[in-house]
């Protein structure tokens, strides 16, 4: 089946990866070309280190390349469930940290002029069930609570805009609902066009992506890795595993800590211009929309559904990057940067958050698209 996302942006690939034919030396190896792996390339080769990115296939062509692509903050009814489970301190910083990343994106696309159809949206998270209302109630209490708290804490000494939670009745959607969670300044955008995008800024910058190149192995001597690709050898004093899953046991043993669920997008050709926001279903089983605008003035309804399960870990200098619970889009970004902070040096407030070594998953629940 092919990705809308892939298939649209065959005529736009101006730059031509190769496959690994080498040996090389650098600072460091990104492995994935996903937009969690070029998210951190970008950063880290922005910052003059010389950054290499291996991809066993073209970028941006595994799950990143069949996203529904929303860029949001409202990862299902997550607020309330964080604040009962580890308190306020920890989903506010859940929240910002995600905010953050929205507005992270929008800056990467101004300054390096990315064509992506980035497009501020309304995000809705609806129920059908009568019964469920006053979890979306729940839930507004709860992002209010953190958007008070953010604004008083004087640690963050931050002005944070609302989101404007509000309990609507009516969503836009052609059905009817018993009441949905509305939000403001929420996004979508093309995720491949993203994704060259950073490739083109990586490759400015003075980073190298190879495609075709398959990292089979990865081994720490003296205080470097070696990473075997293809029939090369790459050393680098860092490595980052954003292969999505990761395919090495160790350190870490991340196999046994994560589950695999595979889910699903479609894409329908539809007259209806009017149908703008992002949705998703309140609880299990998922249902998620958006629409996109096509080339013939039409637009192209995206419905995904289905189910996964997926933090990211620094050891010493190896560091993964997974565990996005199907929502990479702004966590690929939130690990980019704490991934470049650590790698420089510098303190990153949202660390102990998303520390895969935290004593209980983020999400044990629902919000699986
Ligand atoms: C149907 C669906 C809908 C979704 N909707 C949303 C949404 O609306 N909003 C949202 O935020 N998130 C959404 N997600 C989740 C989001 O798409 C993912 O979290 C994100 O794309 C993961 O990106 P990644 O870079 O970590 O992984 P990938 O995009 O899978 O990238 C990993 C890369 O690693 C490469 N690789 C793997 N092994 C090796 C190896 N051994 N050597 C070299 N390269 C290797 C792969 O080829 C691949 O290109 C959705 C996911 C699905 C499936």
């Amino acid at each position: 089946m092919n990705s809308y996302w892939i298939s649209s942006t065959e005529k736009m690939k101006k730059i031509h990866f190769n496959k690994i034919d080498q040996n090389y030396i650098t600072d460091m190896c990104v492995i994935g070309g996903g937009i969690t792996g070029l998210s951190t390339a970008y950063y880290l080769s922005k910052k003059g280190l010389k950054v290499i990115v291996l991809d066993k296939s073209e970028i941006g062509t595994k799950t990143s390349g069949h996203t529904t692509a929303k860029i949001t903050l409202n990862h299902g009814l997550i607020y309330n469930y964080l604040i009962n489970t580890f308190g306020i301190d920890f989903a506010s910083k859940y929240y910002l940290s995600n905010k953050q990343a929205i507005s992270n994106i929008k800056k990467i696309i101004d300054s390096e002029n990315i064509n992506c159809d980035f497009e501020y949206q309304d995000n809705y998270i609806y129920t059908t069930n009568e019964n469920n209302v006053f979890k979306l109630n729940n839930e507004i209490e709860s992002i209010n609570s953190i958007e008070n708290y953010l604004t008083k804490n004087t640690n963050f000494n931050l002005k944070i805009s609302s989101i404007n939670p509000q309990f609507v009745q009516k969503c836009g959607l052609p059905f009817k609902i018993s009441g949905a969670i509305k939000t403001s300044d929420q996004a979508q955008f093309h995720p491949v066009k993203y994704m060259y995008g950073l490739a083109n800024s990586i490759n400015s910058n003075g980073g190298l992506i190879f495609t075709n190149s398959l990292v089979t192995d990865i081994r720490k001597t003296d205080n470097k890795y070696e990473v075997s690709v293809n029939d090369y050898k790459i050393n680098a004093k860092y490595v980052v595993l954003a292969s999505h899953y990761p395919f090495i046991n160790f350190p870490g043993f991340y196999f046994s800590k994560m589950n695999q669920v595979t889910s699903y997008a479609i894409g329908i050709e539809i007259n209806n211009n009017t149908l703008n926001g992002m949705y998703i279903t309140d609880s299990e089983p998922t249902l998620s929309f958006r629409t996109t605008k096509l080339d013939n003035n039409k637009r192209l309804l995206i419905i995904g559904g289905g189910n996964h399960k997926c933090g990211f870990s620094p050891e010493s200098k190896d560091v993964f990057a997974t565990g996005f619970n199907k929502w990479g889009m702004t966590m690929s970004n939130v690990s980019a940067n704490i991934i470049s902070d650590c790698i420089l040096g510098k303190e990153n407030v949202f660390f102990d958050v998303y520390n895969s070594k935290r004593l209980q998953p983020i999400k044990k629940r629902r919000s699986k698209k």
